[in-house]
């Protein structure tokens, strides 16, 4: 972008001055509108999210039987909902902001087989793959019991074709596990930033993993022009999979049961806040989608992003969505904060979220340090870096006078986005980053 459209810009909206400066922000969406208005805008429906949900159904003895952790939920993948009030006290104090409603936290650092949200859109996806070729070759019927994957005549098919994905991390390991344990011929595309442990684990699993010395959008170019010129290649593409994002959708009507479960109302006079980090934007996104589908005005949604990386605030911001990039306002896109390293959002996510999303927040990688320790301290649940970027966004929409915000019968979600896959010595390490 040019130095003065840059300047132009500036001037039309004087957030950016501070967004330029990393300071931690919060900006609220002027063209956010009721959720049957704002549903109908978007391209995603209803019967997209329920094919979405009812395809893992079917596969759900198959997950059960092959990830024997997923027994108890009935190969079912989901992660429990766990009152968090040590957390919101400390909070209070930390920020100086008295809470009235109710502080949850959404465990996806707790999700089964890949340990964060990735393995609710990544691991859909290639079950979706899995299922088409699988019905074209006449192995199966959406009648028959989806155990039937796990035997030899499914793994010879898949053997004969290939997928890819670009990554950070995450994305990797979900889509590198699951297509490694239904025998397809894998690689994972990993950017510079991406750890080396999450490297070796995908190694051990027979996933092929190519790395490049440059950032994140590289990553998945290259793994796109790769796949492109081989159509035997499946591309799981992070910026515009609308099979990722129903995956990711899914999670909507389940939150909606865990509430129900719990006890915990929510309508327009009990309204609930979630608060989502977010990359690329395909995870909160179809996360909140979904969440709008179950609760509709009732539930209000925020994206949580890191001060040198926050692609989709100024893709909102601007309505220029993927045709901005946080270095055209000389951002650096560098923080420790995993599969947040996003310098473009997906255009489709910014697009199809601008009618449903109240707002964006950003957060410095120090913060998120600072409240990994306090999350462990006084909870004793150990998230990565990324999964507390939503931990602030209460103290945000309550210090910025957000509508309801402080509610007595509020219910504030932080959605941890991941962290069990981390090996102890990498968490401890960031333990002690704490006040660095
Ligand atoms: C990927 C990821 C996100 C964000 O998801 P996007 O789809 O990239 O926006 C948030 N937290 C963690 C831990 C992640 O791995």
């Amino acid at each position: 972008m040019e130095k003065a459209q840059v300047n132009e810009w500036k001037k039309k909206l004087p957030l950016l001055e501070q967004l330029i400066a990393h300071e931690e922000v919060l900006w609220l969406n002027p063209l956010m509108e009721s959720t049957t208005t704002g549903l109908s805008k978007t391209g995603v429906t209803v019967p997209n999210v329920k094919d979405a949900s009812d395809r893992l159904k079917r596969f759900a003895p198959y997950i059960a039987h092959v990830f024997p952790e997923t027994k108890a939920s009935n190969g079912i993948i989901e992660s429990p909902i766990t009152a968090i009030p040590n957390m919101k006290e400390a909070l209070a104090n930390q920020y100086k902001v008295a809470i009235s409603g109710e502080l949850l936290l959404k465990e996806d650092n707790a999700l089964p087989i890949s340990g964060s949200i990735k393995a609710r859109g990544g691991i859909y996806e290639i079950l979706k793959h899995a299922e088409t070729l699988a019905i074209e070759n006449g192995l199966i019927t959406t009648e028959e019991d989806y155990v039937k994957f796990a035997e030899p005549e499914f793994t010879r098919l898949f053997a004969k074709h290939k997928i890819a994905v670009g990554s950070t991390g995450n994305l990797g390991l979900s889509i590198g596990i699951m297509s490694a344990k239904l025998g397809f011929d894998v690689t994972v595309h990993m950017s510079a930033d991406a750890k080396q442990w999450k490297k070796d684990m995908l190694r051990e699993k027979g996933v092929t993993v190519v790395e490049y010395a440059d950032d994140y959008s590289k990553a998945v170019e290259e793994g796109r022009r790769q796949a492109d010129a081989d159509p035997s290649c499946h591309f799981v593409d992070d910026e515009n999979s609308l099979d990722l994002f129903l995956g990711y959708a899914v999670a909507g009507e389940r939150v909606a049961a865990q509430m129900k479960a719990r006890g915990t109302v929510v309508n327009e006079d009990n309204p609930l806040f979630v608060y989502l980090p977010c990359g690329v934007g395909g995870g909160p996104g179809g996360v909140a989608f979904g969440l709008k589908l179950a609760f509709g005005d009732a539930v209000r949604c925020f994206f949580a992003e890191p001060t040198h990386s926050p692609c989709m605030m100024l893709g909102m911001m601007t309505g220029l969505h993927d045709k901005v990039s946080v270095q055209d306002f000389g951002l650096d896109n560098k923080t420790v904060a995993d599969g947040l390293a996003v310098g473009t959002a997906s255009g489709f996510v910014g697009k199809t979220m601008e009618p449903l999303l109240s707002g964006c927040y950003t957060i410095a990688d120090e913060t998120m340090f600072k409240l990994l320790k306090l999350l462990a301290d006084t909870e004793n649940i150990r998230l990565e870096p990324s999964a507390l970027a939503g931990m602030t966004g209460l103290v945000h929409a309550i210090r910025g006078d957000v509508k309801d915000a402080n509610l007595a019968n509020a219910t504030h979600l932080v959605w941890g986005t991941g962290g069990s896959m981390v090996p102890e010595v990498e968490m401890n390490l960031y333990y002690g980053m704490a006040g660095k």
